[in-house]
C-alpha cells in the first residue's frame, strides 16, 4: 500500500488516502472530493474548480494525472 494526500492529488487538505495502485487511490480522493463538495467546503470547492479548468485542456490534464501518477509509483510502500 502506498498513502497519498489529498492535497497531494490537488484537493485541499491532509486526509491520507491509501491504495495500491495509483486508480484506486484516484477513486478514493474523487469520493472525498464529492463529500466535501456536498458539505460546500469552501477550499475544496476551490481545488475543483482549479481541477475542473485543467480538465478543459485534455493535454494538460492528462499530463496532470502523468506526474501525479509517477509520484505514487515513486512513493515507498507503507
Ligand atoms: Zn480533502
Amino acid at each position: 500500500m502506498k498513502t497519498m494526500t489529498c492535497s497531494q492529488l490537488g484537493g485541499a487538505c491532509d486526509k491520507a488516502f491509501s491504495a495500491n495502485t495509483f486508480e484506486e487511490i484516484a477513486e478514493q480522493s474523487k469520493q472525498h472530493g464529492m463529500e466535501m463538495f456536498k458539505s460546500q467546503d469552501a477550499a475544496h470547492l476551490d481545488a475543483m474548480q482549479k481541477m475542473q479548468s485543467l480538465m478543459k485542456d485534455p493535454a494538460a490534464m492528462g499530463a496532470w494525472y502523468e506526474s501525479r501518477k509517477a509520484e505514487f509509483e515513486s512513493l515507498p510502500e507503507d
